[in-house]
Order: C-alpha cells, then structure tokens, then sequence
C-alpha cells in the first residue's frame, strides 16, 4: 500500500472516513478469500484511538504486509496473488 492508501484505508477502518454499501461489499468479498488463503496470518495490535487503549486482533497478508481489513477497504488495492 502507498502511503495514500494506507491513510484511506485506516481512516475508512477507524471510522474517519465513511465507507459506502458498495465499499462494504466489495471489502467483504476479499475478506472471504483473504480468510482462506494460506498468506495470511493472524496478529494484535494495541490501537490508541480518541484516547482509549484497545487490544485488536487483525490478519495481516504475509505476502505483502498489508494488514488486510484496512487493504480491502481501498478500491484501488490489489491482492499480490491475484486473488482479488
Ligand atoms: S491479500 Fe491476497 S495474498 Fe494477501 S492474504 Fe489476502 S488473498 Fe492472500
């Protein structure tokens, strides 16, 4: 992800930025292919947001280090495989 996209995709993932159905679907669909595939790997992460500590459990991709919720949330994102 470039820069512009790792800021949209966790302004989208946080609630910043609103994300529409179409985005929503979309998102969904490569979450359900990114769940199977053997790249990706469960992780946490201490999230500091809007003054609270919360422990988040995500999947990050092994392929190309993206963490993959905040990844399908932008259009323009690719899966390195050709999953998605
Ligand atoms: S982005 Fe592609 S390679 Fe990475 S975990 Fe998802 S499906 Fe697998």
């Amino acid at each position: 992800m470039n820069l512009s996209h790792i800021v949209t995709g966790w302004s989208k993932s946080l609630g910043v930025m609103k994300v529409n159905d179409a985005e929503r679907k979309l998102s969904e669909e490569r979450m359900n292919k990114c769940a199977v595939c053997p790249f990706a790997k469960e992780s946490s992460f201490l999230k500091l947001f809007r003054g609270k500590a919360e422990d988040i459990k995500t999947i990050y991709c092994r392929k190309c280090g993206c963490p993959v919720n905040e990844k399908t949330l932008v259009a323009e994102e690719q899966c390195p495989e050709n999953k998605w």
